[in-house]
């Protein structure tokens, strides 16, 4: 992954805001529970719309392409992070369990 320039916030953001007025537009389930959205309700509302990151920006999720967005609850969303970056902190070691296999060098390899 290339590292996000800081002149290209700008731009996500737009495409961000773009895209999210299309999944308003096009979209009325919920992603994560699948159940119907209230479009109605307001932002201190948990039931109310919200853009999700299918995969979280924090985990080189795009931030603004509509490939990665989706219609979710507020509260479906939050339940949602709160599960990947808590097990974050709980299993620091997540990745140091798994073997991830050495690529081999092949031009020095003999056999
Ligand atoms: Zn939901």
């Amino acid at each position: 992954m290339t590292p996000m320039r800081p002149d290209k916030k700008g731009a996500h953001r737009a495409s961000y805001e773009k895209n999210r007025k299309k999944i308003f537009a096009t979209q009325n389930v919920c992603a994560i529970c699948g159940k119907m959205v209230d479009f109605s309700l307001k932002s201190p509302d948990p039931m109310s719309a919200t853009v999700d990151h299918i995969i979280p920006v924090a985990k080189n999720g795009h931030p603004s392409d509509i490939s990665n967005l989706q219609l979710a609850h507020w509260t479906c969303n939050r339940q949602k992070s709160d599960k990947i970056f808590r097990n974050k902190e709980e299993k620091p070691q997540v990745l140091g369990n798994r073997n991830l296999p050495q690529s081999m060098d092949w031009k020095t390899y003999t056999g």
